[in-house]
């Protein structure tokens, strides 16, 4: 068979192979169901670029000022439709998920006023945004004051604690969909609609900004589409496609675009300037191209939940649950467990497949981290990547693959190693 001698020439043996494409037969069903959702979005966006006239015109960029930018102003419009917001902000300036979460939460927050985080703990990088470790330039420093109510210990919101956290300094919540680096689950749209729907009958005019990261296009609907004021994400993540070369993304209520659009930019100048350079057809061809590159990295992420799980490990989201982002994790109990794992994601990409990954001190991270990515774009987390810190319970989060065939590779990859090495045996 081709394609086996295919996987045997990268080094996939006969055993691993026939291990996965076991696990790979057990899965049509959910695989169909990726699909079907996939094809609802690829028609919601192509949907939002026909209503919104995209024309070759817009494909090309500005420069300098960029005043009357049509492609730039035109995908803030298919953003808007495809979010149904009544506004977005997607630049080439925002340089990353953090930088547009920044700038949402300083744009619609003044001093005195109070950002809530229902959820717990927010994502690690917003610790410093919002001060809660003092840091230059932070929220803390402009008088905007913090508070945090922690889930409950099944994972479920705290009503009478949020309840009893709201005053009337409470101006915005933030609300993260993906579970991040944390162990609690991910939350449903349908979820976050129920805490934004609670929030808002406590005090309705708090504004609640969900961070859409890693979560878009998992679901056929979006947080906007249950009551978010705003959602924000990175382009270097699931709306980009893994085209996007940089970039993040704001949709929402017209006036709060406005002042993040004075926050990123000027006040006066707002969204009237701001060239998109030669980004614009990336943007575009990104995002109608967003629904099936996250439907990969979506059967990726099940593929190795069922890999692993059956092999004994435990895997947070395990190998049969919904899913509402598309990262997976995969606590391998020994360091020896997550060195194979990235070393084999690692060999499995397009880019770099020959560097060996190492463990390292990182800043920010209390112990060495060991990180696999072979990506066109660096830092890109749609594209196939890994990372594990050197420490208990050692696991090693993983995400992204732009095609499914290729994070099947990279799990297949990963399971050699550790086959190699004597951690599994099939
Ligand atoms: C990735 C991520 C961020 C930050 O995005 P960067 O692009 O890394 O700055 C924020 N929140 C969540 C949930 C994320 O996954």
């Amino acid at each position: 068979m081709l394609k086996q001698q295919m996987y045997a020439s990268l080094g996939i043996s006969e055993k691993v192979f026939q291990f996965g494409e076991e696990i790979e037969g057990t899965l049509k069903e959910r695989f169909a169901d990726i699909d079907a959702c996939a094809e609802y979005n690829q028609l919601k966006v192509i949907s939002a670029m026909q209503e919104n006239k995209v024309s070759e015109a817009c494909l090309y960029g500005t420069t300098g000022y960029g005043y009357n930018d049509m492609g730039r102003d035109t995908l803030e419009k298919v953003y808007a439709s495809t979010f149904h917001t009544e506004d977005a902000l997607v630049r080439p300036q925002i340089a990353c998920g953090t930088h547009a979460l920044a700038v949402a939460l300083a744009a619609n927050l003044r001093p005195g006023d109070e950002l809530l985080s229902p959820v717990g703990k927010p994502y690690d990088t917003l610790e410093e945004v919002i001060g809660i470790r003092p840091s230059r330039g932070s929220l803390a420093e402009y008088g905007v004051t913090y508070r945090q109510v922690e889930l409950k210990e099944d994972g479920s919101f705290d009503y009478d604690a949020i309840r009893a956290a709201i005053t009337e300094k409470t101006k915005m919540a933030e609300i993260q969909r993906s579970k991040g680096y944390l162990t609690r689950p991910t939350f449903s749209v349908e979820q976050i609609g129920e805490l934004i729907r609670f929030l808002k009958s406590i005090k309705p005019d708090i504004i609640c900004m969900v961070d859409n990261c890693y979560g878009e296009f998992v679901e056929e609907i979006e947080p906007s589409d249950v009551g978010a004021d705003l959602v924000v994400g990175s382009l270097i993540k699931n709306p980009g496609g893994g085209l996007a070369p940089i970039g993040g993304y704001i949709a929402g209520k017209k006036d709060l675009i406005e002042n993040c659009a004075c926050r990123l930019l000027s006040p006066g100048l707002g969204k009237e300037v701001g060239a998109s350079l030669q980004v614009n057809k990336d943007f575009y061809q990104g995002f109608f191209l967003a629904p099936t590159v996250v439907a990969g990295a979506l059967k990726g992420a099940i593929f190795a939940a069922n890999i692993y799980e059956k092999l004994g490990f435990k895997v947070v989201p395990n190998a049969t649950e919904s899913r509402h982002d598309i990262i997976q994790a995969v606590e391998f109990g020994t360091p020896e467990g997550v060195i194979a794992f990235c070393k084999g994601i690692q060999a499995a990409a397009p880019v770099d497949s020959f560097v060996t990954p190492e463990p390292w001190a990182m800043p920010g991270y209390d112990s060495d981290v060991i990180m696999a990515a072979g990506a066109f774009v660096q830092g890109s987390s749609i594209e196939l990547s890994a990372d594990g810190p050197i420490k208990p319970p050692y696991a090693v989060y993983f995400q992204g693959g732009l095609t499914w065939q290729h994070a099947k590779l990279g799990i297949l990859m990963s399971l050699q190693r550790l086959y190699e090495v004597g951690l599994v045996t099939l």
